[in-house]
């Protein structure tokens, strides 16, 4: 369902170009839940951005379904982007203008999959699922930093897609809020989403059914859980 073909991503640098990710080619299956792991610096958020395609790759193609998203126009990728993926970035990315409830609208007013009054509703919802609904109305600069990244989860889930993407989603977090956070993650794996979360936390990594690292921007090990 996510297929990366030989992807190469360089960053061009004046004294010597970085290659990010090289000859990265994965498959991952519709409702996999896989943990991608490696050192800083080893490719990790540039590979999710390549799947998001907030960035292209230098060559190779990602295809997801029948679509070729590295060859979808700019336009045209925010819009299918917005329908079909979720993000939850590193530090959470709320804009601190928008109060928490329009923060998660802010997906459903750009895709429009929601008519007017169903994206209340449904904001509020999600809201509900994270135990935030008392919040709503607060500005992000008000919540903590688990609730901050529960409304990001919310704000990712708006448009329902099929894909959701976390970049170490609770490598700020104290233990009991990421454990509530990766329950989250697993819950949207049974709702058969496939989820790919960045993550240094050998324990969240165990709870995926396959896990990836990469080293040098090269995947070095894939392996998938026997059981479970
Ligand atoms: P990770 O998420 O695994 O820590 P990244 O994908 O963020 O790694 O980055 C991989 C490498 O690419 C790093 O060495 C980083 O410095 C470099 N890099 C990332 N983004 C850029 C950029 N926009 N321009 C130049 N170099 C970058
Ligand atoms: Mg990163």
């Amino acid at each position: 369902m996510i297929e990366l073909q030989q992807i190469e991503k360089i960053y061009p640098n004046p004294a010597r170009n970085f290659i990010a990710l090289k000859d990265v080619t994965l498959s991952i299956q519709a409702g996999e839940f896989i943990s991608i792991m490696g050192k800083s610096g080893s490719g990790k958020s540039t590979l999710l951005n390549m799947i998001s395609g907030i960035d292209r790759p230098t060559s190779g193609t990602v295809r997801i379904n029948d679509v070729v998203i590295t060859e979808l126009p700019e336009n045209e990728m925010a819009k299918w982007r917005g329908e079909h993926i979720g993000i939850v970035f590193q530090f959470f990315q709320l804009l601190p203008t928008l109060t928490v409830i329009e923060n998660v609208m802010l997906p459903m007013d750009l895709c429009k999959v929601y008519s007017w009054k169903e994206r209340k509703e449904r904001a509020m919802d999600l809201l509900e699922q994270m135990d935030m609904v008392e919040h709503a109305s607060k500005f992000p600069s008000a919540l903590s930093g688990g609730q901050q990244q529960r409304v990001a989860i919310a704000r990712a889930l708006a448009n329902d897609p099929p894909i959701i993407l976390a970049d170490e989603p609770t490598g700020n977090l104290d233990s009991e809020t990421a454990e509530a956070i990766i329950q989250i993650f697993e819950n949207q794996h049974k709702r058969n989403k496939t989820v790919l979360i960045v993550t240094h936390d050998f324990d969240l990594a165990a709870r995926a059914q396959r896990t990836v690292v990469l080293t040098d921007g090269r995947v070095s090990k894939d392996s998938r859980r026997e059981h479970g």
